[in-house]
């Protein structure tokens, strides 16, 4: 598959706007998942160095950041985006090797996203207004929102910069300063736009990058005394332990966590469209995305047809460099998530699910997986109602609009859904019936920073995104002036 040799890279940490080796000096490696080689040593983080980048982003929130006018910041995240512009390609190729992702999705989606969230963010800098609230006639009464400190972001490998970027483009314009906890696979490209960020004049401190393991760094973070805020995205038993762990200091937490998402089609949908999107839903990054539609429900008439036609969708799929612009899948992101997927597939067949394409590991180099399609799946195994996060599609037959909601709601997570209908008042119904966060009508997937993204029950709580994110990283304070009596 790939055949050049990539040379190794050493990564060290980015506290206060300095590259530094870990102080255990240890270092673990990264690998690339296409061709299983050593891609490059990051500097393990750990609990001393977590300590040294919160104590870097206090001081520059209480200094030069904390002082600056909004429009400034503003201008400087302008420039950041800019940046991170400019170096576009070897962003791509980097965020590629690390994760395995084509680099023609990044650049067509991930880059895109993760420019679009800045400059978002960077237009809002300055409009974080307080509101005045006359609630009595002797006294001026308005609220100022104030930032909230230091922020901890934990993030996933599935997204690395995009997932990075919805956390510090919306911190930084409320004027909190970050720490940021890579995931232990892909630590790369956070590390980069930390040097970006100081290039465009980002002040020391206010943005550090502290990879490490979740066990060490990670924890570390949500328990630190002096963080005020964690921003995690992740799975549901992390998401679980950041609760714990932040209780310390009453930390304030926003958790996105995972999902098993229902595209649910019926017999008056467009199939073309539906099925065409069944399947980008699913095998998009290799299914490795939190509101995958890893649940196709299928109305009984066109079950067969989908079916079908879902499974030569997966045949056609193509998998391998992902370097190569042609590739549209390449591999899990790691041995260990190819495994899990794997195991899940076996399970699926144990379970009397029938497997109509894929199945197995697609080449014997890089962590590569076939695109799955189990048909006869019932709503109570254990392929319908877990997490897998990779490329398997449970197609799952249903009756009726009723059999439909109770099957889409029937699992424990509450991320996002699907419908495919010509039907008004149907799709006003589902709309309304789905506990999702998001119910998408006869499309599957899009997301946009101007609208609130996230879950409830084990996908989590809080919304990032859109004006609503400015509330995770700012307190509102009231003023109370007593003015006498008019
Ligand atoms: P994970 O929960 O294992 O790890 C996520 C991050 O948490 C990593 O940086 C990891 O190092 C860190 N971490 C692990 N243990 C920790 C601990 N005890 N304390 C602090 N930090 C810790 O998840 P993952 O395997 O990297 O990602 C896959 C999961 O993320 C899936 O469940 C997926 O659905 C979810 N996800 C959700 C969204 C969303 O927006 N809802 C987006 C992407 C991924």
């Amino acid at each position: 598959m790939i055949t050049e040799d990539v040379s190794v890279l050493t990564a060290d940490l980015l506290i206060h706007g300095r590259r530094v080796a870990a102080a255990s000096r240890r270092y673990f490696e990264s690998l690339n998942p296409a061709t299983e080689e050593v891609l490059a040593r990051i500097a393990e983080g750990d609990a001393a160095d977590i300590d040294a980048a919160v104590r870097s982003a206090r001081e520059a929130f209480e200094g030069a950041w904390g002082q600056m006018r909004a429009a400034d910041r503003g201008d400087l995240l302008l420039r950041f985006a800019d940046l991170i512009r400019r170096n576009e390609s070897e962003l791509v190729e980097m965020e590629s090797l690390d994760s395995g992702k084509p680099v023609s999705t990044i650049r067509r989606q991930d880059l895109p996203a993760v420019l679009d969230t800045l400059k978002y963010y960077a237009g809002l800098a300055d409009k974080i207004n307080g509101q005045v609230i006359p609630a009595r006639p002797d006294a001026l009464t308005f609220t100022v929102r104030e930032p909230m400190g230091v922020v901890g972001a934990i993030v996933p490998w599935n997204f690395p910069l995009m997932i990075a970027m919805w956390k510090i483009a919306p911190a930084l314009a409320c004027g909190c300063t970050v720490v940021l906890k890579p995931a232990e696979l892909t630590s790369l490209t956070a590390l980069r736009i930390g040097e970006l960020a100081l290039e465009a004049g980002i002040p020391a401190g206010v943005l550090n990058v502290v990879p490490g393991f979740g066990k060490t760094a990670g924890s570390a973070l949500v328990n630190h005394p002096d963080v005020d805020k964690v921003t995690f995205t992740g799975s549901p038993g992390v998401g679980r332990e950041i609760l714990r762990g932040s209780a310390g200091n009453l930390k304030r937490v926003t958790l996105e966590l995972g999902g098993k998402s229902a595209n649910i089609i019926f017999p008056d949908a467009n199939l073309d469209s539906a099925v065409k999107a069944a399947g980008a839903g699913i095998f998009f990054n290799s299914g490795q995305v939190c509101s995958a539609g890893s649940r196709v429900l299928v109305h009984e008439r066109v079950y067969n047809e989908v079916v079908e036609r879902l499974s030569e969708r997966a045949q056609r799929m193509r998998l391998g460099d992902p370097r190569d612009a042609a590739t549209s899948m390449g591999p899990l992101v790691s041995a260990t998530q190819m495994k899990r997927v794997l195991d899940y597939i076996e399970l699926g067949s144990r379970e009397g699910a029938q497997i109509t394409a894929g199945g197995a590991r697609y080449g014997e180099r890089g962590y590569f997986v076939a695109p799955t399609v189990f048909a006869g799946v019932a709503h109570e195994m254990r392929i319908s109602q877990e997490e897998i996060f990779g490329p398997v599609a449970a197609v799952i037959r249903f009756t009726d609009e009723t059999d439909a909601i109770r099957l889409a709601n029937g699992t424990s997570y509450s991320l996002a859904a699907g419908v495919w209908s010509a039907d008004i008042e149907r799709v006003h119904r589902l709309a309304r019936k789905l506990k999702a966060g998001t119910v998408w009508i006869n499309t599957f997937g899009p997301t946009d920073v101007r609208l609130p993204w996230g879950g409830m029950r084990d996908s989590g709580f809080g919304r990032e995104h859109g004006d609503i994110a400015i509330e995770n990283f700012t307190e509102p304070k009231v003023v109370w002036i007593n003015t006498g009596r008019p």
